[in-house]
């Protein structure tokens, strides 16, 4: 049975993604066992991605091992919230998707 608070949480796949700030993700990859979804996948940042990142956000990058959250299952995403909250560095967000 579903409680009234699951019911008001989960949105239907496709409406909220997550996004990720590579500028803050330092692929730690708390949100992988969390999401009940598996949208997230913790790999090699890109290189277009990196050269997106300022100089200082670059140098964190390297000194964390060139890993970042990537999310190839996000129109799975049903907006639990529970990313959001096991990120230690706050590097995610919910957004509309377009
Ligand atoms: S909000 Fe929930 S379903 Fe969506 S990516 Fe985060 S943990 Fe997964």
């Amino acid at each position: 049975m579903q409680t009234t608070k699951e019911v008001v949480c989960k949105q239907e796949p496709g409406i909220i993604i997550p996004v990720v700030n590579f500028s803050k993700c330092e692929g730690k990859a708390d949100c992988v066992p969390v999401c009940p979804e598996n949208v997230f996948e913790i790999r090699r940042i890109a290189a277009e991605d990196y050269k997106q990142l300022g100089l200082l956000a670059q140098l964190k990058q390297r000194v964390h091992g060139m890993k970042v959250a990537y999310t190839p299952n996000a129109d799975a995403c049903r907006s639990c919230g529970l990313c959001v909250k096991a990120c230690p560095e706050k590097a995610i967000t919910l957004r509309r998707s377009t």
